[in-house]
This record gives C-alpha cells, structure tokens and sequence, in this order.
C-alpha cells in the first residue's frame, strides 16, 4: 500500500461513509465531519441495482442488510390509463444471472445505519454536528475550517457533502450550479396496514402519464412512493399537502387510485418534497489533494435509481486509486479520469428518462428506464446495453 495519510472527508451520507469506511480498512486515518447533528436519513426507499450492491458486499455490510431488502421479481412499466404494463423487466434471480448481483428494495435508514456501524467499527473519526465551512487547498494537503472556526488539517479532502456542496464551491467557484427541473418528488413510506389489500405486488411499479409518474414499491410492510409532478421549487424536506399531491393523478387507472387512498383519508404520512434537481456535468472533480464524491460530484435525476449507486462506486474506485499510486494527488487525478465520463453517462440517461417519463404514452413506450430496457419488443437493443452498462458495472483495474 501506499502510505497512510490522513484523510478528511466531508459529508455523512451514503457516499461520505462507504468512501471512509474503505480508506479506514485499507490503512488511512480518517475524519469524516458530518452538519447534520446525527448521521441519518429520511425515511423513504431506495433501489439498490447490481453495480451498487457489489459495492455493498465489499462493505461487508451485504448480509446485515439482507434480511431488511425486498427482491423485486420484476419492474414494470405501466400506463396511467388502465394500469396495463407496457415493458415488464426480469429482476431477482434472472436479473442477479445477467447482471452479476441482486436488485434489492430497502429503506434508506437501515442502509445509513449499517453503513454507520462499519464506519464507525472500522475506527472512522465521525465527528458529527460538525460542518465543512471553507478550505485551504495547498500543494502539499489540505486545511479546513468547520462552522465554529477550528482548523483541521489533512493530507486528502473528500467533498461528499451533498448537491449543494461546499467543497466544490469552494475548490471551482465557476463551476456549474444545481439546475431544477420544474418537477417536485412527494416521498412518502405508506404503511400496509393502511390498505385493505395490497394495492399493488412486491415489485417494482412505475406509472406513467402526461405531466406526472408514480413510483411505488414496498420496503418493508410499507408501500413506498415517490409521486413526480410538475411543481415550483420547494426546501427538500417540506412537508406537503396530501390533496394536493394526489391532484395531478385525477382520473389515473384504479391502481393508482388504490395506492393514494390513506394520503386522500389523511391517515398517510404526511409526504416530504424533493425539488428535482441535477448537476451539469463538472469539466473535473479534482484540485491537487480535493475532490468530489457522489452528489457533490455528479448529481442526477432519481429516474434511474442510480444517484446512490453511483456514489458507492465512487467510494470502491477512489479506494483502489489510492491503493495503487503512492502519489496522491496523482491517485485522486486518476480517480477523476476513470468515474467522471461513467457519472456523466449515467446522469445522461436519467435525463433522458426525464424526458420520456411525462409525455403521452406513445412516446413513453420508449423509455430508457431501468423498468424499461429489456422488454422486448419495446425497447431497442441500444437501450438494453445502456441498462447492461449501468448494473453490470465491476470495479475496474485502476
Ligand atoms: C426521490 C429520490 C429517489 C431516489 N432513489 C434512488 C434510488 O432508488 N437508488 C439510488 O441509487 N439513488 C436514488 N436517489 C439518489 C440518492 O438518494 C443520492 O444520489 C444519494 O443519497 C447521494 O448520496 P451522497 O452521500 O452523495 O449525498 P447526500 O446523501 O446528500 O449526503 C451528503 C451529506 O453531507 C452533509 N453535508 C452537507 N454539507 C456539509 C458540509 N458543509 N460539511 C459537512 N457535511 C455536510 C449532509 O448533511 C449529508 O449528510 C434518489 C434521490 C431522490 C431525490
């Protein structure tokens, strides 16, 4: 190995701990300072594709998370009309035989917290309640300044703080800024005991229509969804009225009307929005002993379900790269050539999905989704690479 630096990392989510979990294990001393005053995140769902769970495995954290994960035996894609699957993806076993790895549905606080627990039991300095607030990047390592004016020093900075990142603010003051969408996520996680029958199966569902989609899934004894329409910006997080998210799925298929039924009664949880916004893609991620991770880095739509999964390969290759050169800054240069066109590719096809998500429903058929990409006769060939790309990623050799 190289030798052992100090390295700081700026940033507690999934992206920030994987990163510092993996340098902690390969030798490095780490300090991860997290704002938030504990390391959590809000309840809802995510997606975990092949590419992302072969990071998860070499996390070590595959089989504490096992039990928590709901495997999806497809991913359909439906039309608002009358709820008909227009493109039905195989995922569990005939997904893990062509990509390598599961397709796994779980909540996103049993995944923070076990990634937490590695962290923290791999001897990762978390200092929580303690924010990044400015930086000094100088040839030789790198000086931060927290929110309370103390000083740290280090050998590397790892900016895995999120879409609205200091670091790179901080590291390219022209750099490209966060672009909304005009499209508002309502999250909410519906627990099944408020359906008198399961509305929909343990898969993945995604309707679409003009203007809107629905994504629905259960992780857990809850339904997850996420419930797109178009919408001004609003604070991430802000709690919505349910009616009103509900209005742009008037007149959808019985389905849908089913799985929006508690948010009507008001016995739901009250949704949380989530502006729909991306990162154009950065010219680069590194300055001499910084660089970017996740969000920070490549921010992109939800609408490939690969926001997460991207930022744990960041994590896997940025470890590798610094296994393997004894420079650096030369590691995390080489770290920016091999994930930045991958990120970018991926943020691509999101947008794409963008596009082909809200308009009328023949344009819709075809999707580039991860619901969508091989379904035949649908979906063209291209479009079944791009998919195979994305979830049958493996750690290169740096
Ligand atoms: C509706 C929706 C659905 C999604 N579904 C999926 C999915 O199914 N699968 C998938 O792979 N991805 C999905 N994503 C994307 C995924 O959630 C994100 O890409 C991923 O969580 C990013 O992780 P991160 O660690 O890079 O950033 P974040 O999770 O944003 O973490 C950044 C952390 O940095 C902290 N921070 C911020 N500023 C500072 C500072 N100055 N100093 C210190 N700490 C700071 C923050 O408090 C935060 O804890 C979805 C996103 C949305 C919005």
């Amino acid at each position: 190995m190289a030798r052992a630096l100090r390295v700081l990392v700026a940033g507690g989510g999934i992206g920030g701990l994987a990163a510092a979990t993996l340098l902690r294990r390969s030798g490095h001393e780490v300090i991860l300072f997290e704002r938030a005053p504990a390391l959590r995140e809000e309840g809802a769902g995510l997606q975990l594709s092949a590419n992302a769970l072969r990071v998860i495995e070499r996390l070590g954290v595959l089989e504490a998370l096992a039990p928590r994960a709901n495997v999806p035996q497809h991913a359909f894609l439906r039309s608002f009309r009358d709820g008909a699957a227009m493109v039905a993806v195989p995922l569990g076993a005939r997904g893990e035989r062509r990509w390598g790895a599961p397709y796994w549905q779980v909540g996103r606080r049993p995944v923070l917290a076990v990634l937490a627990d590695a962290a923290l039991s791999s001897g990762v300095d978390v200092r929580t309640g303690q924010g990044l607030a400015s930086l000094e990047n100088a040839p030789d390592g790198v000086e931060l300044t927290l929110d309370d004016g103390v000083q740290v020093q280090g050998d590397l900075l790892i900016g895995a703080d999120g879409l609205h990142s200091a670091v790179r603010a901080a590291l390219f003051a022209d750099a490209a800024k966060p672009v909304f969408h005009n499209e508002i996520a309502a999250r909410v996680l519906v627990p099944g005991v408020l359906y008198p029958a399961p509305p929909v199966s343990r898969d993945a569902h995604v309707f679409v229509g003009p203007g809107a989609h629905a994504v629905a899934y259960w992780v857990d004894d809850a339904l997850n969804l996420v419930l797109v329409s178009r919408g001004q910006s609003v604070p991430a997080g802000r709690p919505l009225d349910p009616t009103a998210v509900c209005a742009p799925f008037d007149g959808w298929c019985e389905p849908v009307q089913a799985i929006l039924e508690p948010l009507r009664r008001g016995s739901a949880p009250v949704p949380l929005a989530w502006p729909m916004c991306d990162l154009p893609p950065l010219r680069t991620w590194t300055q001499g002993r910084a660089t970017l991770l996740g969000d920070a880095a490549h921010a992109m739509l939800p609408y490939m379900a690969q926001g997460a999964a991207q930022a744990l390969e960041d994590a896997a290759v940025l470890e590798k790269c610094l296994r393997a050169e004894a420079d650096p800054a030369r590691a995390l240069a080489r770290y920016d050539r091999q994930r930045r066109p991958r990120a970018t590719m991926v943020q691509g096809l999101a947008r794409r999905n963008a596009r082909a998500f809200h308009v009328d429903l023949g344009a819709a058929r075809g999707l580039v989704h991860g619901a969508a990409a091989l379904a035949r006769p649908l979906v063209s060939p291209a479009a079944t690479r791009s998919l195979d790309a994305v979830y049958g990623w493996k750690l290169p050799t740096p």
